[in-house]
């Protein structure tokens, strides 16, 4: 018998699903708002079609299907072979006819979530490796799921903006470029406030600084500018290059 229930008795990685499962609906509700001759449009990642971003939402939810496959077999199973095959990957998905496109997004998705589905308690703890090359408990792989199918809806460019990301995705978006930034040392001391988000508090590495170069907005509008993807809507700083984070 086949379960059809998660089988994890957790509450929290419960939520944890329900919550990457409504990025994704909201995220294939994106894509089937699209017709076949829009497929080809741009999308707002520099020479990148929306074919691109699909193929790539697509293959990223396989990978992820190899790291859940890794934790509860204990077999290793990376998400890419190397750098080069993944950019090939996406390359080749992206010449895909429509419908394959489609299929792929479909199905890579649908096994993901079989997957998880199907992970017994014991194997969310278990450690994998993401392409990065950072060694996280397979929970991880819920949250690396929820930020692609978000942010990535927004770079399809066909109406959903960074108000429509819950905010809490966009909160731990957020945390997580200002810790990368961190950790690379490529903030070059900018003072960030999120207004309406008290509770997150100055951020970067100018925070509490009244010299430092100040960016303001709300939190979608600081979560967009950071991410690298426009700071039009900040209130200050939008003229401020956002520091690298991947
Ligand atoms: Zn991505």
């Amino acid at each position: 018998m086949v379960a059809r229930q998660d089988l994890t008795t957790d509450e929290d990685l419960k939520a944890q699903l329900l919550r990457v499962r409504r990025g994704t609906a909201f995220w294939s509700r994106k894509v089937n708002e699209l017709t076949d001759d829009e497929l080809d449009g741009p999308s707002l990642l520099p020479g990148w079609s929306r074919r691109h971003v699909i193929a790539h939402v697509g293959y990223n939810a396989r990978a992820l299907t190899r790291l859940v496959q890794w934790a509860t077999t204990g077999v290793e199973t990376p998400m890419y072979s190397s750098p080069q095959a993944r950019n090939q990957e996406i390359a080749y998905g992206a010449t895909l006819p429509a419908r394959a496109l489609r299929h792929l997004n479909d199905h890579a998705s649908v096994s993901l979530n079989v997957e998880w589905r199907d992970t017994p308690d014991e194997a969310w703890g278990h450690e994998v490796r993401t392409a990065q090359g950072r060694t996280v408990p397979l929970t991880e792989t819920l949250w690396m799921r929820s930020r692609e199918v978000w942010i990535h809806a927004v770079d399809l460019d066909n109406g959903a903006r960074f108000s429509d990301v819950p905010r809490e995705v966009l909160s731990r978006l957020l945390s997580d470029i200002v810790g990368n930034w961190a950790a690379k040392n490529t903030d070059p001391g900018l003072r960030i406030q999120v207004t309406g988000a008290p509770e997150l508090g100055e951020l970067g590495a100018g925070a509490g600084q009244d010299s430092a170069r100040t960016v303001r907005g709300d939190l979608p509008a600081v979560a967009q500018w950071a991410s690298g993807r426009g700071g039009h809507r900040l209130e200050a700083g939008a003229d401020l290059e956002n520091p690298r984070w991947i």
